[in-house]
């Protein structure tokens, strides 16, 4: 559309709108057709130069020269407030001035809907936030219900070492059972449990429980301690909580479990606010004998200085890494997560292993330690201790 038409179409709309006065600064523009087009009380205005000439679209006075001077803007300001101006390209402008006669009027017309929008939107508003509000506290409400009733159980998923084929530890990962039998996958209500706080107690419980399900099995052979880890994820909130070493240290105090058949991993997701907190929650831990393994690595912020400062002993491979493996490409983010893990001394789990040729690929790249539907699911106590007493090895 050429550039004269749209300014009629807007002089016009405009006029309809508000019955003020427009004026329209045109540089270098062909202005017969705007002239032809122009509503009654408006102004063309056009600059050329140093010169400036008005217009005026009142049929009365049929289309007008009505006069020509440089201060001709000036003279229509003093008289008129501006309340838009609009570029319509970079040598056009299309300026709306008004009297205040007219402002005042629209003014007072307008303001029951301004009102009656304003209104609206509070109330939209405070709806909102009551839903959000209602929301998680119903969220947390579940929760600790479910905290209190036992619903929110662990389930443990084998890490093993490759090369020897055996067990090395379980990672456990929490489920929340609901009373029809319905299983709840942890990324459905860890995020919100982190936000509201819950993720604390929770944590707290499942050290407990783990702790619980450990004894048990090392009942089955005459209490003798497992050659296993059972790795607990923790939330950064939860790893910046100096009660983490006591509930832990009664945990395995109370079920006679020893430090090392417990670690913990901690997920990269969100990022440690306070590190010298958490790593000095950490080095109790590690004084302990309790492991620290850094979870979901390459995705987040893992570097020298967290590791160090968290007493890391482990770098945890995401799953999106090992499903974009590719055994001929030495410059990989797996192969530089191995040589960065070299360098800092520490071991590496892949996550997400799923076909005998990503672990083939890990084991050439010297990655050994494997998780992943490959070797095993994520399974329920009942499981494990079926296994155990079936085999009396895990
Ligand atoms: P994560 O720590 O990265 O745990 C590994 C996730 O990958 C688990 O999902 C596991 O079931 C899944 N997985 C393992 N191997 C495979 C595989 O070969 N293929 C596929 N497709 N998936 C595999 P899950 O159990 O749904 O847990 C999701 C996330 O929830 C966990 O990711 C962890 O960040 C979080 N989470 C689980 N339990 C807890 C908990 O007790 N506390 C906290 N703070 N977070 C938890
Ligand atoms: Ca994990
Ligand atoms: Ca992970």
């Amino acid at each position: 559309m050429k550039t004269e038409k749209i300014i009629s179409q807007l002089l016009n709309t405009i006029k309809k709108l508000i019955d003020g006065s427009v004026i329209v600064d045109i540089v270098q523009q062909p202005t017969n057709p705007l002239l032809a087009n122009l509503p009654q009380n408006s102004w063309l205005q056009m600059i050329e130069g140093n010169q400036t000439t008005l217009f005026t679209g009142d049929p009365k006075s049929a289309i007008s020269k009505i006069f020509s001077n440089k201060n001709i803007s000036s003279d229509i300001q003093n008289i008129i407030e501006p309340i838009l101006t609009m570029s319509l390209n970079n040598k056009t402008w299309l300026k709306y001035y008004s009297t205040p006669t007219v402002i005042n009027t629209y003014r007072a017309q307008i303001q029951p809907y301004l009102l009656l929008l304003l209104a609206l939107f509070t109330s939209a508003f405070i709806f909102l936030c009551y839903r959000r509000y209602h929301s998680a506290s119903i969220i947390k409400f579940l929760v600790e219900n479910a905290i209190k009733q036992n619903h929110l159980i662990p389930y443990y998923q084998a890490i093993v070492d490759a090369n020897k084929q055996q067990i090395c530890g379980y990672e456990v990962l929490i489920r929340w059972e609901t009373k029809k039998g319905k299983v709840i996958f942890p990324d459905e209500f860890i995020p919100q449990c982190e936000a509201n706080g819950v993720i604390t107690p929770l944590t707290f419980q499942l050290i407990n429980t783990v702790a619980k399900d450990i004894r048990k099995l090392e009942m089955l052979d005459q209490g003798k301690p497992l050659p296993y880890y059972f790795s607990i994820n923790l939330s950064a909130s939860v790893i910046q909580d100096p009660k983490l070493v006591e509930i832990t240290r009664n945990a395995l105090q109370h079920y006679k479990v020893k430090a090392h058949n417990l670690a913990f991993e901690l997920t990269e997701r969100a990022p440690i606010k306070d590190i010298e907190l958490a790593s000095h929650v950490c080095q109790k831990l590690n004084d302990m004998g309790i492991q620290i393994k850094l979870d979901d690595v390459g995705n987040g912020y893992c570097d020298f200085l967290a590791l160090q400062k968290l007493q890391a002993t482990t770098i945890k491979i995401d799953k999106i890494f090992i499903d974009e493996l590719d055994c001929n490409n030495k410059n990989s983010i797996v192969s530089s997560l191995v040589a960065f893990a070299d360098k800092a001394e520490v071991e590496v789990v892949a996550e997400g292993v799923e076909t005998t040729e990503q672990a083939e690929c890990l084991l050439t790249m010297g990655i050994h330690y494997h998780q992943g539907f490959l070797y095993s699911k994520p399974q329920p106590f009942t499981n494990i201790l079926k296994i155990y007493q079936s085999k009396n090895v895990i």
